[in-house]
């Protein structure tokens, strides 16, 4: 039985990142009758470490660093480890994400634990079980970890978050830590996205591939995926053509997304590219080559030319 789970709450631009409270939900699943300790870390993160409250965290606690201001893998882990001395906590959650899988590894790796890394299901027997994805997505296995501390990280857009409770409030908890040793950081942030929404957590996808035929075609999704409130993601086929930046393809060699809806446009549906989004929950593919393999997976297709079809989606998407 786990009496104490701590929850790395991920912060980026001033905001949580929507699998932070995924990352509560698990929590929860794991340790129902537990206690759950939701931790942040950066320069300033107390008031937003608030949050944690609503979405299921009994207490939060904030590690608070001019030096943790930017991401260092060596930072994180320094505040992070910092806070499980401090709780001896019996697992530690967080998302999925590319600060999550740097910090989860070097984490595990220093603290000796066990590391599930990109679960998609928990299901309770004798303790947890995590379901996740190998193969490109083309098998499931499930796995667990029976001595010493159990770490996991969380494929975001899998695990729904609970309903926020307004009404659960608390103190956030400083915990002071030295943080030193670190690299310069050369590079703070990247945006992603056209539309401002993370790829990974976008719950609307629309992915453009070489049949764009050129990075100003690239502007016609950034429109639609603004009408559905979306997020643009594409093919390597459309990166390697210098059609879009590298930051938004998708697949086996780039991101692996789980929206609602992801809507291909122009693009073949690779295996490498099928790998990173086969697991949307309604895939739309427009193609005017009938035979495309992207169609094999799709819920819906549309055979035909997207010039003419994605300005009519977004015109109709626009109405409703
Ligand atoms: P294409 O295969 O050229 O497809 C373009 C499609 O657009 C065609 O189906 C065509 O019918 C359609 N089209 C053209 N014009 C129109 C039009 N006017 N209207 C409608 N449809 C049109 N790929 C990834 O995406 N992600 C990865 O992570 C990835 N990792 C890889 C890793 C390795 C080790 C390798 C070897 C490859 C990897 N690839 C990856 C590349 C992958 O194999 C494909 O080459 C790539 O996905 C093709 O991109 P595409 O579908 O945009 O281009």
């Amino acid at each position: 039985m786990l009496n104490k789970v701590l929850v790395f709450g991920e912060i980026r631009d001033g905001e949580f990142r929507n699998v932070a409270f995924e990352s509560l939900a698990a929590a929860k699943q794991i340790a129902p009758d537990g206690e759950i300790v939701g931790v942040v870390a950066g320069e300033e993160v107390q008031a937003e470490g608030k949050k944690l409250f609503h979405y299921g965290a009994d207490r939060v606690t904030a590690v608070e660093h001019t030096n943790l201001a930017h991401f260092t893998p060596e930072g994180y882990t320094q505040a992070l480890k910092a806070a499980i001395d401090a709780e001896a906590p019996d697992a530690v959650i967080m998302g999925h994400t590319a600060l999550g899988r740097d910090l989860s590894a070097k984490l595990a790796g220093r603290l000796n634990a066990g590391l599930v890394s990109d679960a998609v299901a928990i299901e309770m027997k004798d303790g947890p079980v995590f379901t996740r994805p190998i193969y490109s997505g083309k098998a499931f296995e499930q796995v667990t970890v029976k001595d010493g501390l159990l770490m996991a990280t969380i494929r975001p857009n899998n695990i729904p978050a609970l309903e926020a409770d307004m009404g659960r409030e608390g103190e956030v908890a400083s915990l002071d830590a030295e943080i030193e040793n670190l690299q310069t950081v050369i590079k703070n942030g990247v945006k992603n996205t056209a539309t401002g929404i993370d790829l990974s957590e976008a719950s609307v996808i629309v992915a453009g591939g070489r049949g764009l035929k050129g990075e100003e075609h690239f502007k016609m999704l950034d429109e639609l995926a603004d009408v559905l409130g979306g997020a643009v993601g594409a093919s390597r086929g459309a990166c390697d053509a210098e059609y879009c930046d590298y930051a938004l393809q998708i697949g086996q060699t780039g991101k692996v997304v789980t929206p609602d809806l992801y809507i291909a446009v122009g693009l073949s549906g690779a295996i490498q590219h099928v790998a990173g989004m086969s697991n949307s929950k309604v895939i739309v593919a427009i193609n005017k080559d009938p035979e495309a393999e992207i169609f094999q997976i799709a819920d819906y297709g549309i055979v035909g030319d997207l010039f003419d079809i994605v300005p009519k989606l977004k015109e109709e998407f626009k109405k409703v």
